[in-house]
């Protein structure tokens, strides 16, 4: 690994400028440093200065594009800017003390040494100078560059102390180990065990940022099973926690769910890169372990988990802080139907199931087939292969029927109003029964989606019901 970073970017020179006319000594700093060693892709740069970052971001912003518009936290001593798909952060060099129940620091001015010691992890306590005369170069304190190639993610000063601090870089530790595929080296591991139960001062949004970040990489699995044995695992996910443990009775046991849970999260990776259907992944045997029952001579069963899953979802998003709107009813509707097209690949496939599944799925058919796919985990290739091909199939199918009647998006072909106008009725139960019963004769294939064929049989349905055209 090299100890200088080349500083191509124009906007370098400018903040180098800009810190020279302050006499302010400033580098970037933090997680910039660490992508550029690691090549990463990195639009997010934070400056440290020795001295006011906000004038010193005032000025840099002036010199780069006087219409620039610089934000100022006066409160934080810190101010940002954008310049095209950068994001810029300036900030004075501090000196950080936390109090034992509060993640409220008190903040003093200190040197870069200080504000390196405060960093998290020795892989982000990394600077690079943007002085005259030692400009491009590393200043590299707890031989992060070292760790970085070790691939080891470890804290600056004591972890007892920088976890203590602030409790949240036990996520962090988790999260970048997952992200970068580097290993928690031991201590800072140890440490993290004993001090999980600090986790519960942090508030629930800034958890749930970082456990999302671990959803979102590459291999999701690597991050749970460092939060399930770090402890973090059952004081931020109890329901999670629950699922691992295998039981055994009469010499049978069933597979222990955690793990599959992971795998399917990790295989669904290869396909999707969507937050929300990886939710569903986590999510989708959530409620195996309330209703996992013995069944002798047959085995273990799990009657009901997709329901009972399914209604624990907004109660789990509430108390996580994920959003309560569609992508909560995405994600309720994926654990509530997984179940349905492993189904139809047991039995004989008919068409009526097929509408069944169209109406009831929708826009997110392929979704809820992608999350099936993923929740094939059996190490047989052979068996892999098999259902793989179901799905094909029902895949196909599923597109001709599709194609015939259109339920997808299903609207009833003749609406409430209608009903109303036609038989000259307020609103009423009849009108939902009319309703139900032809969406049920369309999805058996009784009648077309169509809008004749649904007329004369709301005009049947009608008349037994007892109810009169009335322009007859
Ligand atoms: P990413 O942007 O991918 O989340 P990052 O390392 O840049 O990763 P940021 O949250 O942007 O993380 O923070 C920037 C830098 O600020 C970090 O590299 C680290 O040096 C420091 N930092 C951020 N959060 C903390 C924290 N909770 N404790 C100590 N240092 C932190
Ligand atoms: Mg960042």
């Amino acid at each position: 690994m090299q100890n200088k970073i080349s500083l191509t970017h124009p906007v370098f020179k400018f903040i180098s400028e800009a810190a020279e006319e302050s006499g302010f000594d400033t580098y970037a700093v933090g997680g910039f440093v660490r992508d550029q060693l690691l090549q990463r892709d990195c639009k997010d740069i934070d400056f440290v200065c020795v001295g006011s970052g906000i004038e010193l971001a005032e000025k840099a912003a002036k010199k780069i594009d006087p219409r620039l518009n610089v934000t100022v936290f006066k409160n934080f001593g810190t101010a940002h800017f954008k310049w095209n798909d950068l994001d810029l952060e300036f900030v004075g060099a501090r000196k950080e003390s936390y109090q034992r129940d509060s993640r409220k620091p008190i903040v003093e001015e200190g040197t870069l040494q200080d504000d390196q010691n405060r960093r998290d992890f020795t892989i982000n306590a990394l600077a690079v100078s943007l002085n005259k005369n030692t400009y491009g170069q590393l200043i590299d304190p707890f031989s992060g560059v070292e760790d970085l190639g070790n691939k080891i993610i470890r804290t600056p000063l004591d972890p007892d102390i920088t976890f203590s601090d602030d409790p949240l870089r036990m996520m962090r530790a988790i999260r970048f180990a997952t992200q970068l595929d580097f290993v928690i080296e031991k201590e800072t591991f140890e440490s993290i065990k004993r001090n999980c139960e600090r986790i519960k001062i942090i508030s629930q949004e800034r958890i749930t940022d970082e456990l999302n970040k671990i959803i979102l990489a590459k291999i999701p699995s690597i991050g749970f099973i460092l939060l399930e044995e770090s402890g973090l695992l059952k004081i931020i996910f109890p329901e999670m926690q629950n699922l691992k443990g295998v039981e055994n009775y009469e010499g049978k046991g069933h597979k222990d769910n955690f793990y599959h849970t992971l795998q399917v999260l990790d295989n669904l990776t290869k396909t999707s890169r969507d937050l929300w259907l990886r939710w569903a992944a986590i999510l989708h045997d959530i409620a195996k372990p309330p209703t996992k029952k013995f069944v002798p001579g047959h085995g273990w069963t799990f009657h009901g988990h997709e329901v009972l899953g399914s209604k624990w979802v907004p109660s789990i998003f509430r108390r996580m802080k994920l959003p309560m709107g569609p992508e909560m009813k995405f994600v309720q509707k994926m654990v509530f139907l997984h179940l349905r097209p492993i189904a139809l690949t047991k039995e004989e496939i008919t068409d009526s199931a097929l509408r069944r599944l169209l109406f009831e799925a929708g826009d997110d058919i392929e979704n809820l087939l992608m999350l099936c796919e993923a929740d094939i985990t059996t190490k047989n290739r052979e068996k892999v292969k098999r259902y793989l091909t179901k799905f094909e199939v029902v895949r196909e199918k599923l597109k001709e029927v599709e194609e015939k009647d259109q339920l997808r998006n299903f609207q009833p072909p003749v609406t409430g109003e209608l009903i109303m106008e036609t038989f000259g009725i307020k609103p009423s139960r009849e009108i939902g029964v009319i309703k139900e019963e032809i969406k049920e004769a369309i999805i058996e294939g009784k009648i077309k989606n169509d809008f004749n064929e649904a007329f004369g049989m709301m005009l049947e349905l009608g008349a037994k019901l007892g109810l009169k055209p009335i322009s007859e």
